[in-house]
C-alpha cells in the first residue's frame, strides 16, 4: 500500500503521539540527533540531509530540514559571537579585523578570504 500520509499530518502525530510515532506514520528511518554548540535537534531521518521531515527542538515539533536547522544555528552563533567558520578546519574563529577576507584562522592558521 503506498504510503498517502503528508507532512503536515506526521507533524500532527509528532504532537500527539512523539516523534516515534511520526517516525513509523512517515516511513522514516529512525530517529536521529544533531548537536550543535549545546543546541539539539531531534529529526525522522528520511535520507537526505535537506528533505523536509519532522524536527523537533526544545520540544517544539515542526517541519523542516536538519540542514537548515544547522546553517542558521551556526549562523546565529557566528553572529552572537562575532566569528567565521573556517572552511579549512570548520573551528570558528573570531573576526578580528574589518573585512572577514583578512581574517586568520587562530586554529590552523589559514586565511579566510
Ligand atoms: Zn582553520
Amino acid at each position: 500500500m503506498e504510503n498517502t500520509i503528508t507532512i503536515n499530518d506526521a507533524l500532527e502525530i509528532a504532537k500527539a503521539e512523539g516523534m516515534g510515532a511520526a517516525d513509523s506514520a512517515i516511513g522514516g528511518y529512525g530517529i536521529e540527533y544533531v548537536d550543535f554548540k549545546g543546541r539539539v535537534l531531534a529529526y525522522v531521518n528520511l535520507g537526505d540531509t535537506y528533505a523536509e521531515t519532522i524536527c523537533i527542538e526544545d520540544d517544539l515539533p515542526f517541519i523542516g530540514s536538519w540542514g537548515d536547522w544547522l546553517e542558521s544555528a551556526e549562523a546565529e552563533y557566528c553572529e552572537d559571537t562575532d566569528t567565521i567558520r573556517c572552511g579549512y578546519c570548520g573551528e570558528f574563529t573570531p573576526i578580528d579585523c574589518e573585512d572577514w577576507r583578512d581574517v586568520v584562522c587562530e586554529f590552523c592558521g589559514n586565511k579566510l578570504g
